[in-house]
């Protein structure tokens, strides 16, 4: 038997970021199912970094994340984990209203995205039909980000720090006596009077082990494709092309490009994998706004994006349940949103509040808790 301070479940990006910021003040153990920390959805990313995207609490998350990305602790990473690739949203004729209310929400929290004329986008990106193409924006500061760097810095930093990281460790069993918990897995048990739920898309299966109730959280399928960069072309310097409609992105991505169809397929918690219906979706609407037509596909895979009812992450202590810490539903905004969300969950498990840096962007703890999820009755204030 292990006893330890705090047990994260789930060694994502959000479990090693909790550890690595947690582990300053106290004993941590994650426990992971796989044998690899990254094998589900923190590594089947499409690495983006970008303040123009998702609820106004995920884009305040993004932007109270960015000074971490950018100047790391000194030793967190041998290279810069952003890179400068930017990023225009595009719209047809008839999407032409939609981004006209998307730029003035976006301006709202991020004042650098700018009107951008069509023969600019063209010019950066010559294969944009000039027929398809009736409006679009720029988000200058949009970044490529390094998902293995992050997480494998978290990870180290974490472990440096005298964290203990349990792969090939599935939690079977959760118990709690008096004021600690006890976790049954398939390499042993461990005790704690903390328990961090980060499990990804079994967020509300780890929950229900633990007797706290769900929050309804639910997996979404992502399909993302690679395929070889156009004939003659030199692509490294391309933004990132999204339709404001949400019905497809691609980028470059080392050497090639990478496509996604933005679909959002509902699922159950299991290891996704991609379907050929849905990568030819893809292609076919990258074929629509482009001159590519897609001949080989290189690699595809999917992954899960998993949210709260209302589309913004879940952090902190469960009313319900003493001791018992959610750091969920980060949905396709996990990895960006990871620095600022795991000190706000450092900061619960020692009993302070949100991070000041962070609740100055406006973010608070109802924003962010799980209370909000909950029918009155089940909320832990009333
Ligand atoms: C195609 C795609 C594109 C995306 N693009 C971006 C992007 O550009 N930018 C961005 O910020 N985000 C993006 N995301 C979202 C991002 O990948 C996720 O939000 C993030 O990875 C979630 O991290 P996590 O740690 O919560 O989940 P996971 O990485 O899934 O980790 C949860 C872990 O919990 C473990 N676990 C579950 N149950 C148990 C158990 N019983 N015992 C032990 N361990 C358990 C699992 O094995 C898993 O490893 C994208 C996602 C997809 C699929």
């Amino acid at each position: 038997m292990v006893e330890t301070d705090v047990i994260l479940v789930g060694g994502g990006i959000a479990g090693a970021g909790a550890a690595y910021e947690i582990s300053a003040s106290h004993r941590v153990v994650v426990l992971e199912r796989e044998a690899q920390c990254g094998y589900h959805s923190t590594g089947r990313s499409a690495a983006s970094f970008t303040e123009n995207y998702g609820t106004a609490t995920i884009r305040r998350l993004a932007l109270a994340s960015r000074g971490f990305l950018a100047e790391p602790p000194k030793g967190f990473c041998d290279h810069p984990l952003l890179g400068r690739r930017g990023m225009i949203t595009i719209a047809r004729a008839d999407q032409r209203e939609r981004l006209a209310k998307a730029l003035d929400t976006a301006r709202s929290l991020v004042p650098s995205i700018v009107p951008l004329d069509p023969a600019e986008a063209i010019a950066r990106v010559p294969v944009l039909r000039p027929d398809y193409l009736a409006a679009c924006f720029f988000e200058p500061n949009s970044m490529d980000l390094d998902v293995d760097g992050l997480h494998q810095g978290f990870l180290r930093g974490a472990r440096a720090r005298g964290a203990t990281i349990r792969t090939n460790a599935e939690v079977r069993e959760i118990r709690r006596a008096g004021d600690l918990w006890t976790v049954e897995t398939t390499a042993g048990i461990f005790t704690a009077p903390r328990i961090v739920n980060a499990a990804g898309a079994w967020g509300d299966v780890v929950a229900a082990m633990a007797g706290v109730a769900p929050i309804g959280l639910q997996p979404k399928r992502r399909t993302a494709f690679n395929i070889p960069a156009p004939d003659g072309m030199s692509i490294s310097g391309w933004p990132l092309i999204d339709d404001v409609g949400a019905e497809f992105y691609f980028k470059p991505d080392a050497g090639q490009l990478l496509v996604s169809p933005a679909d959002a397929t509902p699922s159950e918690p299991m290891d996704a994998w991609p379907d050929d219906m849905d990568v030819a979706i893809g292609a076919d609407r990258l074929g629509q706004a482009t001159t590519i037509e897609v001949q080989r596909v290189s690699r595809s895979w999917a992954g899960l994006r998993t949210f709260a009812p209302d589309g913004s992450p879940v952090v902190g202590p469960d009313g319900s349940a003493p001791g018992f810490i959610w750091l969920v539903g980060q949905g396709g905004y996990g990895i960006k949103t990871a620095s600022a969300m795991s000190r706000i969950c450092a900061a619960f498990v020692r009993g302070e509040g949100i991070p000041g840096d962070i609740l100055d962007r406006g973010v608070t703890e109802a924003d962010l808790g799980p209370a909000r999820l909950r029918p009155a009755s089940q909320a832990p204030h009333v």
